[in-house]
């Protein structure tokens, strides 16, 4: 994304790291993410707009498709391997080969529309996973939950009315993008938070809100979109979560897909961006994903 952008290489080491000095990695099935191809991508992104990125894709230097989003020469590839790895992990879940996945990804997702590319999201990894789940999985209810500080617009454009997908969100409002106080679908469970809100609202939201709607749709599996910019150390927004509403969230989130989808659970990286706090958050994640 260019030099002093947030959306930068570190996130991921940062996350390495963390999990290796925890004493987690040991516990970890590593794997690569194969690139998306252009049949998974085309479930949730329109054609043209899947030339579009293609033709706009850089030979050098950088290419701005918003002030937020740019592409340098590697982000095409970077962004079809992110949502390669949602996909992967759809597969090691519903295969039964693995309990849980967590794809330690960039660029994020949860922005990227059907036709449009915004707020460092080229392609929707999360939702290209849930439409594979859809079309080549025998399922027929999937959950996104998304955490991120940051609506996930995207997400909501490309499922709301599709009734097999239920979305769960919470988000700080006002901030970017802007949206989502009025849901575009009776399947979006769309919770804003004020700027200043801390672990007790977030904890209402889940235990009033979503809970009760994931309980009704019975998700055969869950998607989590895992962006940690809601926690009080990042630059990029104003909630006041910490490490601990995280191993929370997972182990509420692991109870509903116990009750209803043999624990599969596949997580992916949205946002996060202070360092040392995505870390420790990642790592309290994944520590209850690994613990199931
Ligand atoms: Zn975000």
């Amino acid at each position: 994304m260019g030099a002093y952008h947030p959306e930068c290489p570190d996130r991921l080491t940062a996350i390495g790291d963390r999990l290796i000095a925890s004493g987690l990695d040991a516990y970890l099935q590593h794997h690569t993410a194969p690139a998306a191809t252009r049949e998974q991508l085309s479930r949730v992104h329109d054609d043209a707009y899947l030339d579009q990125i293609e033709a706009a894709s850089p030979e050098a230097g950088l290419h701005y498709l918003d002030p937020d989003t740019a592409m340098c020469p590697h982000s095409l590839s970077a962004a079809r391997h992110a949502a390669g790895a949602v996909v992967l992990g759809v597969d090691l879940v519903m295969s039964g080969r693995s309990a849980s996945a967590f794809c330690a990804v960039r660029p994020p997702g949860h922005h990227a529309e059907s036709r449009r590319a915004m707020g460092f999201c080229l392609y929707n990894s999360v939702a290209v996973g849930v439409a594979h789940a859809l079309a080549e999985h025998e399922v027929e209810r999937v959950a996104v939950v998304d955490f991120d500080v940051h609506h996930g617009n995207g997400t909501e454009e490309i499922f709301a009315g599709d009734d097999r997908v239920l979305m769960v969100s919470t988000f700080q409002h006002p901030l970017y993008p802007y949206s989502g106080t009025r849901p575009l679908g009776s399947n979006m469970v769309n919770v804003p938070l004020a700027p200043g809100s801390g672990s007790e609202a977030f904890r209402a939201a889940v235990m009033d809100k979503w809970l009760p709607a994931l309980d009704e749709h019975r998700p055969q599996l869950i998607v989590i979109s895992a962006g940690f910019d809601a926690h009080r150390e990042d630059p990029l927004a104003n909630l006041e979560f910490v490490e601990a509403d995280y191993a929370w969230v997972t182990r509420q989130l692991i109870g509903v897909a116990a009750r209803h989808g043999e624990r599969r659970i596949v997580s992916s990286l949205e946002g996060g961006y202070g360092l040392s706090a995505l870390a420790r958050s990642v790592s309290e994640h994944v520590r209850e994903l690994v613990a199931g």
